[in-house]
């Protein structure tokens, strides 16, 4: 069955069982062409699954995957326009890069020209950056260099869709963010679709044009990195992408929102029911003032702080709500500026900046 789709990727409905286990619960996704996604969450949501069901190394217990407008239930992984990058990269250590890159290529049937795999090998290793590394063998490469022979084989046979499972997490951090600049400069080089499994945040953020935010087996969010920051779904969202404070709270008739000290926030959604509501805050989007100066919100002391060069950190107790911390990063104060543990603070907030969820 064939539909006119600009989709690369959708899930209908999807449901993923093993056993007693249900691994992905009736998700719905829709990747368009030539999008970078990345599927975030943490171990166990799922994700890995949904790689697979791509792939064609797991089946749906229910629903359908499509691929390029095709149902793709029950299709071998071979015969998928599809190909995946494993954490482990998957390489033959005793064979050259050549051998490696070449070696899905000479398995198809009818055989490939000889020189046909020559010329494929050395495209996919001029995207990778390798040429002039073909008798390498892989055991004499470094962690970032195997990275890209696993990536050049499986461009090789040029699918339209690259599945890359955790693809970084074997290198260090240096490595990791300069291998993050090349993946995301190759993906719109070559235009196809990538999806990343991950349960870096920065990662997903930094790379990919949409974040699919998963939890145990759902979809919390599919949207872009900055809308998944900036506007996160729901709480957990909120609390797995980036820093977040929370405090709990009342949302009043009158549209006002009272903390647990007393203190009044107008509320910046008008569509939710009165009740108990809990308020979630970026630590960027706090200003923080000695004493209690300006448009005061809330006060408290300063019990930590932790220098970051061009950011502080600092945790403060609230005064009346209890053990509540808040922590605001530093915006250009010189040393002088910096507040100290146990200064007394004021701090204060743009209400719009601040995030309302149901209890
Ligand atoms: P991680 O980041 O740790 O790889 P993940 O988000 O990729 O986690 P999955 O590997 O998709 O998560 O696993 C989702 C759930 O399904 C987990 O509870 C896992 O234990 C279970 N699961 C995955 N594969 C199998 C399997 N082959 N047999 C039984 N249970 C499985």
């Amino acid at each position: 069955m064939t539909s006119a789709s600009t989709n690369d990727i959708e899930f209908r409905s999807v449901t993923k069982r093993y056993g007693a286990v249900t691994a992905v619960s009736d998700i719905n996704l829709s990747v368009p062409k030539g999008a970078f996604v990345a599927l975030l969450g943490p171990s166990g949501c799922g994700k890995t699954t949904c790689l697979r069901m791509i792939g064609g190394f797991e089946q749906p217990s229910e629903g359908e995957v499509l691929i390029a407008g095709n149902v793709a239930n029950g299709v071998p992984a071979y015969r998928r326009p599809v190909n995946m990058v494993f954490q482990q990269y998957a390489l033959f250590p005793h064979f050259d890069v050549e051998k490696n890159v070449a070696y899905g290529l000479k398995q198809l049937r009818p055989r490939l020209p000889a020189e046909e795999i020559s010329r494929r090998v050395g495209e996919a290793l001029e995207m990778v950056r390798l040429s002039g590394f073909a008798r390498r063998r892989i055991h004499e490469m470094s962690g970032g260099q195997q990275q890209r022979v696993a990536l050049a084989r499986a461009l090789v046979n040029k699918p339209s869709v690259l599945l890359l499972d955790e693809p970084l997490a074997a290198l260090d951090k240096k490595l990791r963010t300069a291998m993050q600049i090349e993946l995301q400069t190759l993906q719109r080089d070559l235009g196809i679709t990538f999806v990343l499994v991950t349960h870096d945040q920065e990662e997903a953020l930094s790379m990919s044009d949409l974040v699919c935010v998963m939890s145990a087996g759902r979809i919390r969010q599919l949207a872009t990195p900055q809308e998944v920051y900036d506007r996160p779904a729901d709480l957990f969202v909120a609390d797995f992408v980036g820093k977040t404070n929370r405090f709990d709270g009342t949302l009043e008739a009158g549209g006002t929102i009272r903390l647990g000290n007393g203190t009044a926030l107008p509320a910046p959604r008008g569509d939710l029911q009165p009740g108990a509501v809990t308020v979630a805050l970026r630590p960027e989007a706090i200003r923080l003032a000695r004493g209690a100066e300006g448009a005061t919100t809330l006060e408290g002391t300063v019990t930590h702080r932790i220098f970051l060069g061009s950011a502080a950190e600092y945790s403060i107790a609230i005064d009346g709500l209890g053990d509540l911390l808040v922590t605001a990063e530093r915006h250009n104060q010189s040393e002088n500026d910096l507040v100290a543990p146990g200064e007394r603070v004021a701090i204060s907030f743009d209400p719009g900046t601040a995030h309302i969820f149901p209890a």
